[in-house]
């Protein structure tokens, strides 16, 4: 903590808009909201913590529900996981009693509302026959999975994040049923380039912020990546040995590897790890490292420890202007440009999400642009409607799907959910898991042993995506600053939101208005193999407390940007933490994974067909992007859909 500061001076008393008020409804959303009505029968699962809407015993159908509002732990939270732990520890069905037939009968039902599955029911409502009932549950109290749309109300107005899938990226290089999706949807993503404004931040710069604990001091260093870097080092915090060598990786010209081979080169640079490659190829000093290791944070989820050189090499453009040094002399052909990263709705990847719902379940948001989407209110009482193709139904943790009957021959498939501690169960007559892999050994332990191994070999990437509404960003104009590159504090990334206006929304383009601050954290463990670093990250993401991050958040802030003039007990408006305890897809990476065959790929295994189970989920594509959700929900939807006169599959 910032010496001589304590939780009363960082503002941890403070009330923190919509963390104590929710449409008028007094809602505390606070580490302990524990369950009444649930577990007090005594007879569902134990669970001791429950959505902030529900405990307060606003259920979906009730006007009031509007899960974007809420603050606090926000992603995976409170009352979306407890019942999916219980099934990994073969803890539910001992505790459950056996469920109850709600007599629902569907064509399909999808497990998991994110853009995969709601993509999976589009794609389905187009090939179904006419009349054809669909039922989507998740776990969340929101739809979207990672999609999320984070509201914040700041000094008197709207301001929207994204709690979670960002931005729309590259897609030129979408497949061309991702393609016609969007355009379906109505999404022309070339307007971007008028409603991005590319020009506010390319004046602000990108600083660096050394703390105390990891290099000795404080300190924050601005024009990182402009000036040259011997003038932007001389006040950091280093030792001269670590200056030196990070100015002569990024200035000298040097074939590190000489004497190979461009393919003999690529191959030693994927066997190897970057921090490797620093200090055994380049020469550079073992203190370097700290200011690297968290280059590739943002996009694998751990430090250059764990990263080899050629996907450093490959992914070349992190925080914009920075890149990993140590490159440019071995010859090797510099890897494509890509297009802008300027495809984001103020909400990220939530308004495909939302455009999809408003296809599925017409009149759940006004309008039909994807200008409008974009301010436009959820209804979300209108998604479970009992006479509607398409129902979505929050809040529902699915534990079972199994075929009635043998796998070969049965005509249904039954689908066992908790909801408040409720267990229920529907029949189907195919069924799409959209949900993460790993869950899926558990809703169907009769898949073939070699396709269990396949899918629990996927470990999502944890992520903390931290959103604090601050009064102003004046602090961030006197820097001449949109961004923080902070190698080793608890969020390792800090910046504006995007600067990106449309429709009826304006972002915050003068530095007296209101702003979100994007904060990242990947909670790896370095000197760990890739996946355990994940799980052990993901372990410490669900034991950490609200307030705890709060703190670390506070802190931070202070720390950084107190010396200008920052108080973050009067500056903070509001924090969302978006906790992705299982975060994006598993990637195949050269270091840590084998180089399979393409049919013996872990995610190709893993997504077979079971009997009227198909699979769906960017798990399955083993790549952590909406494209990949997307064409991952149009096969599993041609392997179950059958013609329109009902003949056919499965
Ligand atoms: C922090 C973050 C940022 C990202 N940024 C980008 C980006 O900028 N661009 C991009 O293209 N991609 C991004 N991604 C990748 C993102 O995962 C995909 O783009 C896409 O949103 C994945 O959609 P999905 O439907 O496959 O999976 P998910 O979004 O994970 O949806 C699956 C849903 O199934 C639910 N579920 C799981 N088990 C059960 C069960 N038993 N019962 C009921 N429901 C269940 C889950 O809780 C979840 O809601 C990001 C991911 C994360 C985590």
């Amino acid at each position: 903590m910032a010496p001589g500061w304590d939780d009363r001076q960082l503002g941890m008393n403070r009330r923190i808009t919509r963390r104590d008020f929710l449409n008028g409804v007094a809602l505390a959303v606070g580490a302990s909201i524990v369950s009444g009505a649930a577990h007090a029968q005594g007879a569902g699962p134990d669970l001791s913590i429950e959505d902030p809407l529900l405990a307060r015993g606003i259920a979906q159908q009730d006007p009031r529900y509007y899960p974007p509002l809420l603050t606090a732990m926000r992603g995976n939270h409170p009352g979306s996981f407890e019942v999916a732990h219980q099934l990994r520890d073969h803890s539910f069905w001992q505790a459950s009693p056996e469920p109850e037939a709600t007599g629902e009968q569907y064509d399909l039902v999808i497990v998991g509302a994110g853009i995969s599955g709601l993509a999976a029911a589009y794609f389905y409502g187009k090939k179904a026959r006419p009349g054809a009932r669909v039922l989507v549950l998740d776990n969340h109290d929101d739809f979207g999975g990672h999609a999320k749309r984070n509201e914040f109300e700041a000094a008197g107005r709207l301001l929207l994040s994204n709690g979670g899938t960002q931005s729309i990226e590259s897609p030129s290089d979408y497949s061309l049923v991702a393609k016609k999706l969007l355009a379906e949807l109505g999404i022309e993503t070339d307007r971007f380039y008028s409603y991005y404004d590319q020009k506010l931040y390319s004046k602000l710069g990108t600083a660096c912020f050394f703390d105390r604990d990891t290099f000795g001091a404080d300190c924050l260093l601005t024009g990182m990546g402009r000036k040259p870097w011997a003038e932007f080092l001389s006040g950091a915090p280093i030792s001269d040995v670590a200056r030196r060598d990070i100015v002569r990786l990024y200035t000298e010209k040097v074939d590190y590897l000489e004497g190979l081979s461009v393919h003999e080169k690529r191959a030693k640079l994927a066997k190897i790890s970057y921090a490797d490659y620093l200090t055994k190829y380049c020469r550079a000093h073992p203190h370097v490292l700290p200011f690297f290791q968290t280059y590739p944070a943002d996009l694998f989820g751990v430090g250059i420890d764990a990263v080899s050189a050629l996907t450093c090499f490959e992914n070349p453009d992190d925080y914009g202007s920075i890149t990993y040094p140590g490159f440019e002399g071995l010859g090797l052909s510099e890897p494509p440009e890509e297009e802008p990263y300027i495809f984001h709705f103020p909400d990220g990847n939530a308004s495909i999400a939302r455009l999809l719902v408003r296809a599925l379940v017409p009149g759940s948001i006004p309008g039909n642009t994807m200008e409008d989407v974009v301010t436009g209110r959820l209804n979300y009482t209108r998604l479970d409607r009992e006479a509607a193709p398409v129902r979505i139904r929050l809040n529902s943790t699915v534990v079972r799907a199994r075929h009635l009957g043998d796998v070969s021959s049965a005509e249904e498939v039954e689908i066992a959910y908790v909801t408040s501690g409720k267990v229920s169960t529907v029949r189907t007559r195919a069924c799409i898991l959209a949900c993460y892999n790993s869950m899926i050994p558990y809703l169907c332990p009769e898949l073939p042993e070699k396709q269990k191994e396949a899918l629990a070999y996927c470990v999502k990437v944890p992520y903390l995506y931290t959103h604090v509404a601050i009064r102003n960003w004046s602090v961030f104009e006197r820097l001449g600053i949109h961004q923080i590159v902070a190698p080793a504090s608890y969020h390792t990334y800090v910046a504006l939101d995007f600067p990106v206006s449309l429709g009826q929304y304006r972002f915050p383009s003068h530095p007296d208005e209101p702003m979100v601050l994007f904060m990242l954290r990947s909670p790896c463990k370095p000197g760990l193999s890739r996946r355990d670093q994940y799980r052990m990250g993901r372990f410490e993401l669900y034991s950490t407390p609200f307030a705890d991050i709060e703190r670390q958040i506070r802190d931070q802030l202070q720390r950084m940007l107190g010396p200008c003039g920052f108080d973050p007990a009067r500056d903070i408006e509001a924090i969302t933490v978006n906790r992705w305890a299982h975060g994006y897809a598993y990637e195949y990476e050269s270091l840590s994974d084998p180089d399979w065959p393409p049919a013996e790929r872990p995610c190709v295994v893993a997504r077979r067909q079971f009997g009227r189970i198909s699979i769906a989920n960017s798990d399955a594509a083993a790549r952590a992007y909406t494209d990949a959700a997307i064409d991952e929900a149009w096969r599993a939807v041609n392997e179950v859909a059958p013609d329109r006169q009902g003949r056919g599959k499965p």
